[in-house]
């Protein structure tokens, strides 16, 4: 296979599956809605890429729920930023964009 077939082929898999079928990243279910390239650990020759949801991708960027409330381990020795109990990481990062829409999220 020459370089130019062997680029379609990737090109293929990393950027054409069908959208309903897009694994986060994150949360590890379907219908991830957001590519973020990155230089992936098995390839010098072209970038892959990850899909989130795209409030998954807004809980990667400001913390997940128990670093708002300061229960992680940013503030507590032995804390962590797992979702609070009974919650799916997919639940937790749409409880975050919830707060964010109404106005109820702390940046400080
Ligand atoms: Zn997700
Ligand atoms: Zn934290």
């Amino acid at each position: 296979m020459d370089a130019g077939r062997r680029q379609s082929v990737l090109t293929y898999k990393l950027y054409d599956d069908p959208p309903l079928k897009r694994v986060c990243a994150h949360c590890d279910e379907e219908g991830a809605t957001e590519k973020i390239p990155f230089i992936g650990a098995g390839s010098r020759l072209a970038p892959d890429c990850l899909w989130f949801h795209d409030e998954c991708q807004l809980r990667n960027v400001l913390g997940g729920l128990k670093h708002q409330q300061k229960l992680c381990h940013c503030y507590i020795h032995d804390g962590d930023n797992a979702p609070p109990e009974g919650m799916t990481k997919h639940q937790e990062a749409e409880e975050i964009m919830r707060l964010v829409r109404l106005g109820q999220w702390s940046y400080g």
